[in-house]
């Protein structure tokens, strides 16, 4: 089982390899990949270097162009897949299907994966991309349950990636329109979910209110801690009551269920988080590099130790972690 981590900038990636990561993943400055935020992601000359850093080290670079171009930007997106071939990056995680076949037609040696914004969440899907672009890896959203990852698993032969700590998108990834509803843009065609240049910040007598696009997502006690405003975690009135009406600021944490990944035969376990600081990177893949060492070692006798949830715990939204959608008994 790899480990799979995010690398919004330089220093997180040389973290995340510093720190034991198996592969890093990263994306391009602009709207080619789903975390087009201010101040991340990598321009030409630190792509090289961070290639350079990982390759030295027997680490693999995969870039991210896993957003969905528009009929009259689609060469941005073909300049993308172009470039990363070009700096001899080690796969392509690409989402649109047109995307895909000029990849496949124009670098038919490039390794190709599928993004989780590809949606694929059945055997089918998956396999009707193996066949048709030879993908030889499908991210999977974070929607189903252990039980039917399994399922997936023991049907398709294409290797699987799942997320394994990390914010939550509670929808399928690649169709949610709840950003783009409420400010125009969003994480499919734009990169963006809740685009910073939308949130407002502002302190009152007694609360901090944050909202996306003059829409209040949340107003936070002094004793709250407030996270980054996304529709799906905002609290609203419902039927009068007040509360979180879909997600709660949560992490995703599979660490106490990694045997059990292990077992089903997960390729790869990925962690969220470009958005994230270098030491945020580095604690976690820390992490995740000795429970899945331990792991390999002895599934039968693992347990997820105290000090590594504790740390985890520390480095989630809302301080608090989930087994999300794995352990949904009714799925
Ligand atoms: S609104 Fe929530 S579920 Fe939808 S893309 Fe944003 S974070 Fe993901």
């Amino acid at each position: 089982m790899d480990l799979v981590c995010p690398a919004g900038n330089l220093p997180s990636l040389k973290a995340a390899v510093d720190n034991g990561a198996n592969a890093v993943y990263l994306g391009f400055r602009d709207e080619t990949n789903a975390r087009n935020f201010a101040g991340l992601n990598f321009k030409d000359q630190q792509i090289e270097t961070g290639v350079q850093y990982a390759h030295e080290r027997g680490v693999q670079v995969f870039v991210a162009i896993n957003t969905y171009p528009q009929p009259d930007n689609i060469s941005q997106w073909q300049a993308a897949v172009d470039q990363a071939a070009e700096l001899g990056v080690d796969a392509l995680i690409l989402a649109d299907l047109g995307i895909m076949e000029y990849a496949r037609t124009n670098w038919p040696n490039l390794r190709l994966h599928l993004s989780v914004q590809g949606s694929a969440t059945t055997s089918d899907a998956i396999d009707f991309y193996a066949e048709k672009f030879d993908i030889r890896r499908a991210v999977l959203p974070r929607v189903l349950s252990v039980r039917q990852v399994a399922a997936l698993i023991e049907k398709c032969e294409t290797p699987v990636e799942v997320f394994g700590f990390g914010s939550l998108c509670v929808m399928v990834e690649g169709r949610c329109y709840l950003s783009s509803y409420v400010t125009g843009r969003g994480p499919n065609t734009f990169g963006a979910c809740s685009p910073a240049q939308f949130v407002r910040w502002t302190e009152t007598e007694s609360n901090l209110e944050t909202r996306v696009n003059d829409v209040l997502i949340d107003r936070f006690g002094p004793d709250e801690h407030a996270g980054y405003p996304t529709i799906c975690k905002g609290r609203f009135q419902v039927n009068g009551e007040t509360g979180y009406a879909i997600e709660e600021p949560t992490s995703l944490n599979v660490l106490p269920i990694l045997p059990e990944l292990m077992r089903i035969g997960v390729a790869a376990v990925k962690i969220e988080g470009r958005q994230r600081s270098p030491a945020y990177v580095a604690q976690v893949t820390s992490v995740f590099r000795q429970a899945i060492d331990a792991c390999k070692q002895n599934p039968d006798d693992f347990v997820a130790n105290d000090a590594w949830l504790a740390r985890l715990q520390s480095l989630s939204e809302g301080s608090q972690t989930t087994l999300g959608a794995y352990n949904r008994g009714w799925q």
